[in-house]
Order: structure tokens, then sequence, then C-alpha cells
């Protein structure tokens, strides 16, 4: 069975009917490298209505087939995932986008919670910075190994 068939059970599982266009827009989803943007979807399923392409992938989102990540500049861009609750860490130079798992904030929302009064229900986190392979490819001349 595919991953598009996979998904689409999944789907049907959970009561959602899943008609040609929203098969469209799975396929397109899961075909896609990385990371990517609703408005690359919009391109690669142009037969699709807006609005179906946009509640297909709150759908996606909240059955966990992909994941949210916001990009510094603002940008949320989607991820295919299999995980559970985690988190991502984002190269501010290449767009490189990695997973994790460890999220110990459990006592930080217990604080906010009593701070605010709030009942939390949900958080996000996300790191910035520079992966190893920018770093490795802005060494200075001067630390490079001889002959490298
Ligand atoms: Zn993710
Ligand atoms: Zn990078
Ligand atoms: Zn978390």
């Amino acid at each position: 069975m595919s991953d598009v068939d996979l998904t689409v059970e999944r789907l049907e599982l959970r009561g959602h009917r899943v008609t040609a266009s929203r098969r469209r827009v799975i396929e397109a989803v899961l075909a896609r490298p990385s990371h990517f943007t609703v408005d690359d979807v919009l391109r690669e399923t142009r037969a699709v209505g807006r609005a179906t392409v946009f509640r297909t992938m709150k759908l996606l989102t909240d059955l966990n087939v992909v994941c949210r990540v916001l990009f510094e500049d603002g940008a949320l861009h989607y991820r295919v995932s299999t995980r559970g609750h985690h988190h991502h860490v984002v190269c501010r130079e290449c767009g490189r986008v990695e997973d994790f798992t460890t999220c110990d904030v459990s006592a930080l929302v217990r604080d906010l919670s009593r701070a605010t009064d709030y009942e939390i229900e949900g958080h996000w986190l996300e790191g910035y910075g520079r992966c190893s392979d920018c770093r490795a490819a802005t060494v200075p001349a001067s630390r490079e190994a001889p002959g490298g």
C-alpha cells in the first residue's frame, strides 16, 4: 500500500471523506521534499480550489500527517511527519530543518499556568541557528587543515 493510500485510509478511519481533490492534495504533500509552504502545494494542485487545499492541510495537521515549522521570517512551512509531539531546529543559512523530541517544558508550563491562571493546552518551540554544514563552510581560512 502506498503512503498516499495509507494516509487516505487514516483519514477515512477518522470519518473524513477523501474526495479526488483531497487526494490530489495528499499526493502533492507526500511528494514534497523536506519542507514546503501552502503556496508550493497550491502551485502543484492548480485544478483544486484554494479553500480545499487549506482545509486539507488543516486536516493533515490535525491528524499529525504533517507538522508546521515556523521560520524566523514568519513564513509557515509544512513537513511530512510521522512523529508525535516534537519541535524543530531551523538553519538560518540553508533552511535545513531537523526534528527534536526532547521537550522538557513541563515545569515552565506549570509555572505559566499558575502565573496566568490559564489551562495551558499547547506550546510552540523552534530553535534557530546554523547547521554543521553551514558552519563548516565558513571556517576561517587560517584554521583550516593544511593541504585540505
Ligand atoms: Zn516536525
Ligand atoms: Zn545550514
Ligand atoms: Zn514540546
